[in-house]
């Protein structure tokens, strides 16, 4: 019995080939398709539903129903038996379907009459394209062979489909690759960009389905899997014994590499007429559908293992490595699901733009983007699935949105967009050499923010009098092994010189929390944002903080140098910092080495209890330096990274302007040197309320300076006191809505 059906699904995907051959229009295709499968399967009915969009499945083509419902019949997902088998991703199968609960009766197809109800998924890779349903007069459920054979049909309609090959005249819907597309995300980094999509991994593209000779589909999947074993097996060798963490991936290759089970099945769907490239496809969907269910985080990570794998056999079996020979766009849009610091470094400023499925707004990539200035969007869901290479693409980040394949309409308002920003940045240009000087009068020095050999041209073109913080754990974390002293003398060298005798803040590591390295044993901390990080590990740790230091003390090789501790929580740690640079002098002097002409050592302060430290903390040290991203969420006791609670304190909530004002006056009290650092220096409102309570110093990405000194030089500081004094007089939680309406009655 077996044997039969197998050579009958053979027979039936062998007359499938026949029907998508030749130059047919993709209706005609269609048509001829479910006429053969009704006929094969022995039903009265077949039909082929399709989405028409997110959530409406469209009747395109059928064989047995009534012909002028076709294009007309229409329901939602969920909507009926056929809405429910595309909900479910799961097989219908019943001999009474009227009976049937969640049945819905569609009096124009003329279904009435057909008892049995076989509906199966149309889905790739667990994205679900439409519903394939057999029905027939007959009373009868149908076998798990017949169920088995419909499944490798709608495989086969969904892989067609992926290929287009349903698109033209009076056709119900075009590819769905040819279809505009719209993602909303996160933004990652302003700007708007327009270019064609570079796809970071490159989908694999099947394009032979259906084989017939099984003997040697079988061979070659055998080949290949045998091909994938070793190659793990070279990568655990590889790996060793000190990740554990990659080690545990790499087992769990091995164990689905050897899975008797996985092989079996897809051994199963070749000797049924698939081809090796499609059985393996096969199972990745199925297993794309079971993660989106499963909730549990192994199982899911296991699942995605698999998926990997799949991957990297259907590479092997296609010869389409990571390099397809496909040629890189002119304007280049990086579409991925996730990229680390160092893959975006080596693209560099080729790329006009980068969308990412998953990553994160305070991610090192994010990080890498924003001082490349790219513009940037995050948890741009399902974009990988459904971009190509070489497609239209605009990236908004100012929105967060990006348009795939856009229409005319689209393509028409976002290029005025490019227009308009372009225009702002000619004027920014236009002030450039120009003081953040206020209309009553006060000076605001303007720094930015660093921490790749990519932002150093940014110093010259951006106006920015120095470097107000530089980050030096970026340099750390794009490599794969720990930094030595002499690279990291050069490196810091070349920042001093090209800053020209501008002034250079370098931040001592500031490691942990969300920055990992990838060299260094991981801590498996319940919460790290609280936990050994920064000085902390610089403390504990100091053979590491010792080289960073004498590598900055003979990168200045006699110049002025600026060192700024971060997340000094407490006096004690500002003190025993400074005795270890206090030694660190000495000893490079006993070296021989050049000391610095000067030397400047201050302190973030990015928690609130160093806002309460001791006078003499004050008087101590060298300088202050608010790291307004740290010290709001802590402030808040909301997580940074955490998109949910992010944004619900806002920068001038009345409260947090209150804290950053009594700091403001503490500096004043003792004269210390005070600035901000944060993100939100660098947008124009909060910097110009900072401004208003009192900051002489901001440090920004150089994107923004010049948009926070046009704004500047717009406002005069004492009236926006006022405005600000005014709102809290009258109790408001936040002084944002009435500096917002200040702001648009002087526009
Ligand atoms: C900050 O916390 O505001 C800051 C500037 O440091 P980072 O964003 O690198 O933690
Ligand atoms: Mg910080």
């Amino acid at each position: 019995m077996a044997e039969r059906q197998e050579t009958g699904s053979r027979k039936l995907l062998g007359r499938l080939r026949d029907a998508m051959a030749g130059n047919v229009e993709g209706q005609a295709r269609l048509d001829r398709i479910t006429h053969l499968i009704a006929d094969s399967m022995g039903c009265e009915v077949c039909s082929i539903y399709l989405f028409r969009d997110e959530d409406t499945l469209e009747l395109c083509a059928t064989e047995g129903l009534n012909q002028d419902a076709v294009h007309e019949t229409r329901m939602k997902l969920g909507e009926g038996l056929v809405g429910m088998v595309a909900r479910r991703r799961r097989v219908v199968n019943t001999a009474d379907a009227p009976q049937t609960k969640g049945f819905r009766y569609m009096p124009e197809t003329g279904e009435e009459v057909f008892s049995s109800f076989l509906g199966v998924p149309i889905q790739r890779l667990g994205d679900a394209l439409g519903v394939l349903v057999v029905q027939s007069r007959t009373a009868r459920e149908f076998l798990p062979d017949e169920v088995y054979a419909l499944e490798v049909v709608a495989m086969v309609l969904a892989e067609m489909t992926e290929l287009g090959a349903f698109v033209g005249e009076g056709a119900a819907m075009s590819a769905r690759h040819l279809q505009p597309a719209m993602y909303r995300g996160t933004v990652g980094q302003e700007g708007a960009a327009e270019g064609h999509v570079w796809l970071h991994e490159p989908r694999v593209v099947v394009t032979n389905v259906i084989a017939d000779d099984p003997v040697r589909e079988s061979e070659r999947l055998r080949e290949a899997v045998e091909q994938l074993r070793v190659g793990v097996d070279k990568m655990l060798e590889i790996a060793g014994n000190h990740d554990k963490d990659q080690q545990q991936v790499l087992e769990a290759y091995r164990m689905f590499a050897n899975s008797k089970g996985w092989m079996r099945r897809m051994e199963e769907d070749i000797s049924n007429g698939l081809s090796a490239e499609a059985s393996v496809e096969k199972e990745q969907s199925l297993a794309r559908a079971r993660m989106g269910q499963v909730s549990d985080n192994y199982l899911r990570e296991r699942l995605s293992d698999l998926d990997d794998l799949s991957n990297r056999l259907l590479r092997i079996l296609t010869g389409q490595g990571a390099d397809t020979g496909a040629e890189m766009p002119a304007d280049p849009i990086l579409v991925a699901r996730n990229i680390g610091p160092a893959e975006l470094l080596e693209y560099g400023r080729s790329l006009k733009g980068i969308v990412l499925e998953e990553g994160s707004v305070g991610s090192h990539a994010a990080i890498v983007a924003r001082a490349l200035a790219i513009p940037l969007i995050v948890h741009a869901s399902r974009v990988t699935t459904e971009a190509l290479n070489g497609d239209h693409i605009m990236v908004d980040g100012e929105q967060g949105i990006a348009h795939l394949r856009p229409d005319d309409t689209v393509v028409t308002a976002f290029r005025d967009k490019i227009a308009m920003l372009a225009a702002a940045q000619e004027r920014y240009t236009s002030i450039r050499d120009k003081p953040a000087q206020t209309r009553n009068g006060a000076v605001v020095s303007l720094h930015m923010n660093a921490g790749l050999m990519a932002d150093l041209p940014s110093l010259v073109n951006s106006g920015a009098e120095g470097v107000g913080l530089f980050r030096t754990e970026l340099q750390f974390l794009v490599r794969n092994q720990m930094p030595r002293r002499s690279e990291l003398v050069a490196l810091y060298a070349r920042v001093l010189d090209a800053a020209q005798g501008r002034r250079v803040v370098f931040r001592t590591l500031d490691i942990g929390s969300d920055k990992v390295l990838p060299y260094m044993k991981p801590n498996d901390e319940p919460n790290p944002a609280l936990g050994w990080r920064a000085i902390r590990v610089g403390l504990d740790k100091p053979g590491i903080m010792r080289m960073q230091l004498q590598a900055l003390i003979r990168a200045a090789n006699g110049r002025p140098l600026t060192v700024m501790f971060p997340f000094v929580a407490q006096f004690e740690e500002y003190r025993e910092a400074r005795r270890l640079m206090d030694k660190t002098m000495a000893a490079e002097k006993r070296l021989g080495h050049v000391l610095p002409e000067s030397l400047e050592i201050g302190a973030m302060l990015e928690t609130p209890s160093l806002a309460f430290a001791p006078v003499k903390f004050f008087e101590e040290v060298d300088f202050l330096s608010i790291g307004g991203n740290d010290l709001k969420q802590f402030f808040f006791a909301a997580d940074r990274e955490n998109e949910r609670v992010r944004r619900r304190y806002d920068t001038l909530n009345v409260s947090f302007l209150s804290f950053l004002e009594g700091i403001v006056e503490r500096c004043g009290l003792t004269k210390t040197p005070l600035s901000f650092c944060g993100e939100d220096a660098g947008r124009p409102v909060e910097a110009m309320c900072l401004a208003a309570i009192g900051f002489r110093s901001l440090s920004m990405r150089p994107a923004s300076i010049g948009p926070v000194k046009s704004l500047l030089r717009r406002t005069d500081l004492d009236k926006l006191r006022k405005i600000i004094a005014d709102a809290r007089h009258r109790g408001e939680m936040s002084v944002r809505p009435s500096v917002m309406e200040w702001l648009r009655q002087q526009s």
